[in-house]
């Protein structure tokens, strides 16, 4: 049985919502803007989505997992800053798409058909590395297809009604457009506005180019009002479930609140049941250091407790959770970093580290053990005038203890680490080693620091690990000076 982070309230949320349905699958949706790649920060939601989507999957239900993308969002200054890292040049180059649909503008990097797909291809790629495997809904593809046309009927048809109801019901909020129309001259989005709209015409000008161009209502394009195209969106895609964050559930100008109303008086009714969930707040230092230094369960874990609740990020904090969180049955995560990563490094080659699960605690465990424990994790073989100034009784009880390390774990393959403990410490006593003279030394030997058991590094030695030591430390003593 897996134990998923999903709270008595949620799945009350959950089962009061499943009940009601007449269809027989569950859609839980989200969405992203295909405009930049943020830092962890934003990650949340999609996590706790995909934790909510495998829950109800583990419950027998069909769930879609959808992901849309405002890809025909006009694309801002800031955002373009961040998504070219502040590169000047490329800033310059496109600074001059700033206003326009992200899908019709090209890619800064030159590798995807356009800037929108260049940077959803990203965020899917980050969310597939944290086992949050989404289907991609593409809204310039949604409008571009006609999936949107009955809305855009309602909308043209009703506008002045439109307006009136959002004014009457939330007099505070202030809608800027309820259509976007894109000038058909220069493509700008942010700069155009409907002059007019007589019979099937509507007249558009644009401040950017400076034009005055009409068009019919079959063939403009352009986008709705963010809130009016959630609520469509909630309509053509049947969502069920959705997170969201406080600022969207503000009564009087919240987008959850005031697309659920516009649905219900416009669009068909429909409006997702709210997975509320908290803001993640974290230091600019801690920006883009998570995602390469946690491996996906501990970095999953960190985002899924206490979901309606914020979490202030700090370093004592995620050095804390690595503690709490296992990667296997025997290891947390700093466990992991801190006795066997050294020593799993030496064996890059070594066949155990071919399963990607392995890969993926070594790779994000040497970063983590620099970024957060502030140490390298490099192979860690004995200096040579530490080889040169070991004493010789020192010596033989290591390769004592060593050998029988090796027969202990070929003969007890799959021993546990308490049972593996007892023999050892049965073994150093009927062998009348002394740990208090000896362990100090192979802490040397391994330039392992105090506080991480001797006895547990020793279980975690690989086979190969131990041959090498064998070596090295065989070698000062059988070696004479050539004649
Ligand atoms: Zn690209
Ligand atoms: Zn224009």
């Amino acid at each position: 049985m897996i134990d998923y982070f999903i709270d008595d309230e949620l799945k009350t949320i959950l089962e009061k919502r499943i009940s009601s349905l007449s269809k027989k699958y569950i859609t839980v949706g989200t969405g992203i803007t295909s405009s930049h790649l943020g830092d962890e920060r934003n990650l949340r939601e999609f996590i706790i989505a995909d934790e909510t989507v495998k829950y109800l999957r583990s419950q027998g239900y069909n769930t879609l997992f959808l992901l849309n993308d405002d890809s025909y969002d006009p694309l801002n200054f800031r955002q373009l800053r961040v998504a070219v890292n502040k590169d000047e040049m490329l800033i310059e180059k496109y600074k001059k798409y700033c206003g326009m649909p992200l899908t019709l503008i090209p890619d800064p990097y030159e590798c995807h058909a356009s800037y929108s797909a260049h940077f959803q291809n990203e965020i899917l790629n980050r969310l597939s590395s944290l086992d949050v495997n989404v289907c991609i809904v593409d809204s310039s593809a949604s409008y571009e297809s006609g999936l949107y046309d009955f809305a855009k009927e309602i909308v043209f048809t009703k506008m002045e009604e439109i307006e009136g109801f959002c004014k009457n019901r939330f007099p505070t909020y202030k809608m800027k457009k309820i259509y976007w129309p894109l000038c058909p001259q220069c493509h700008s989005l942010e700069a155009t506005n409907i002059k007019s709209i007589k019979g099937d015409d509507i007249e558009i000008i644009c401040s950017n180019c400076k034009s005055d161009s009409t068009v019919t209502r079959g063939k403009i394009k352009g986008k709705f009002g963010g809130k009016i195209d959630t609520a469509v969106k909630w309509n053509v895609f049947h969502f069920d479930f959705e997170p969201f964050s406080k600022a969207y559930l503000d009564p009087d100008v919240g987008t959850y609140v005031i697309a659920k109303s516009l649905s219900e008086k416009f669009f068909g009714g429909n409006a997702p049941e709210i997975i509320e969930y908290g803001q993640v707040l974290m230091g600019k230092t801690l920006s883009y250091t998570l995602l390469p230094s946690l491996p996906k369960n501990v970095f999953r874990s960190i985002f899924l407790q206490k979901r309606k609740r914020d979490i202030t990020l700090t370093e004592g904090k995620i050095i804390q959770a690595t503690k709490e969180c296992a990667v296997d049955e025997k290891n947390s995560f700093y466990d992991y970093v801190t006795t066997r990563l050294p020593h799993e490094i030496l064996e890059g080659l070594d066949y155990k580290l071919v399963n990607r699960h392995s890969i993926d605690l070594l790779l994000h465990g040497s970063v983590f053990a620099k970024q957060f424990l502030k140490r390298d994790v490099l192979p860690k073989l004995p200096q040579e005038n530490f080889l040169n100034s070991m004493d010789s009784q020192a010596v033989h009880q290591t390769l004592h203890i060593f050998n029988w390390i090796v027969d202990h774990k070929i003969e007890y393959p799959n021993e546990t680490y308490d049972l593996f403990a007892k023999s050892l410490n049965k073994f150093l006593k009927d062998s009348e080693i002394g740990k208090a003279n000896l362990f100090p030394f192979i802490r040397k030997l391994f330039s392992l620091e105090e506080g991480i058991p001797l006895s547990r590094v020793f279980f975690f030695l690989s086979l190969q690990s131990l041959y090498a030591y064998l070596f090295i430390i065989e070698r000062p003593i059988k070696s004479s000076p050539h004649p």
